[in-house]
C-alpha cells in the first residue's frame, strides 16, 4: 500500500516512518511511504505557505494554491484507488474500524494542517475525508498523521509476523486483549496464572476469552454497550 504525507514538516515524519517495525516494511519494499514538503509548491517568490484569515482572529491559515499543487500533483502520480483524507480535530474519530476500512485503497494522501489550519476551499476541492485522532487540539497534523499510516500499515500483508498479531488483540473483535505474561515466571512474587503454563489449550483459549471480557467490563464498558447497540 502507498501512503503520501503532505507536510511543512518532511523531515520529522521521515525520522518517525524509518525505524522499528513501519521502517523495516518500508526497506523490504512492503510499504510505500512518501514524505512531501507543501512548501515545494508554493508560487511565492518568499516561500510563502500561510497567511493571516479573513475577517480576523488569530495565527496564520494554511493557504490555498501550495496545498492543492502539492496535493494534485502527488495524486497524478499514481492511477490506483486513492483516500485524500486531512487529519483535522473537526473530523470523524479514527479508530480500528476505520483503520480496517481504509485498506480498501491503494493509496491514501494524508495532509497535515498547520498553524491555525488550513483554508476551507481545499477540503472543498481536493479532499474526500477528515479524521481527528481524538477531542484535543495538536499544533500539527504530523503525529496525527503517522497515527493512521502505523495503524493502517500493520494490517498489510508482511508487515507483522502474521494475521493472528492483530486479530487478536485490543479492539480488533470490539474486546480488549487479555493479560499477557513473559519470562521468568515468577517476578517479584508476582506469579503468571497457572492455566498458561499447565493448562490445555482450549482451556487457555476460554480463560482467555473470560480475562477479555472482564478486563473490557472493568476498563472500557462503552465498548460493550456499544457492541450490544449495533447487534440490536
Ligand atoms: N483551528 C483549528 C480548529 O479549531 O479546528 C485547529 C488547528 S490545529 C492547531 C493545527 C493542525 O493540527 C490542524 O490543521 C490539523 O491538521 C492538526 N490537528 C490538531 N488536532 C488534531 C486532531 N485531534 N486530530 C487530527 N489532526 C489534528
Amino acid at each position: 500500500m502507498r501512503f503520501d504525507v503532505l507536510t511543512l514538516f518532511p523531515e520529522l515524519m521521515e525520522t518517525i516512518f524509518s525505524s522499528s517495525i513501519v521502517g523495516r516494511a518500508r526497506s523490504a519494499g512492503i510499504l510505500d511511504i512518501r514524505c512531501t514538503d507543501i512548501r515545494a509548491y508554493t508560487a511565492d517568490k518568499h516561500r510563502r505557505v500561510d497567511d493571516t484569515p479573513y475577517g480576523g482572529g488569530y495565527g496564520m491559515v494554511m493557504m490555498c494554491q501550495p496545498a492543492v499543487d502539492c496535493i494534485r500533483a502527488v495524486k497524478a502520480e499514481d492511477a490506483g484507488r486513492t483516500r485524500t483524507i486531512y487529519l483535522s480535530p473537526q473530523g470523524e474519530l479514527f479508530t480500528q474500524q476505520k483503520a480496517r476500512e481504509l485498506c480498501a485503497y491503494d493509496r491514501l494522501i494524508l495532509l497535515c494542517g498547520h498553524y491555525e489550519g488550513i483554508d476551507e476551499r481545499i477540503l472543498e476541492l481536493e479532499v474526500d475525508e477528515e479524521l481527528s485522532v481524538g477531542d484535543y487540539v495538536l499544533t500539527g497534523g504530523e503525529l496525527p498523521a503517522a497515527i493512521v499510516v502505523d495503524c493502517v500499515a500493520r494490517l498489510q500483508d508482511g508487515v507483522l509476523a502474521n494475521r493472528e498479531c492483530y486479530e487478536k488483540e485490543s479492539l480488533s473483535d470490539g474486546l480488549l486483549e487479555y493479560p499477557q505474561y513473559t519470562r521468568p515466571r515468577v517476578f517479584e512474587g508476582l506469579e503468571v496464572p497457572e492455566v498458561l503454563i499447565n493448562g490445555n489449550h482450549a482451556l487457555q483459549e476460554r480463560w482467555k476469552r473470560e480475562q477479555s471480557l472482564e478486563r473490557t467490563r472493568r476498563k472500557r464498558p462503552d465498548l460493550l454497550k456499544k457492541d450490544a447497540g449495533e447487534s440490536e
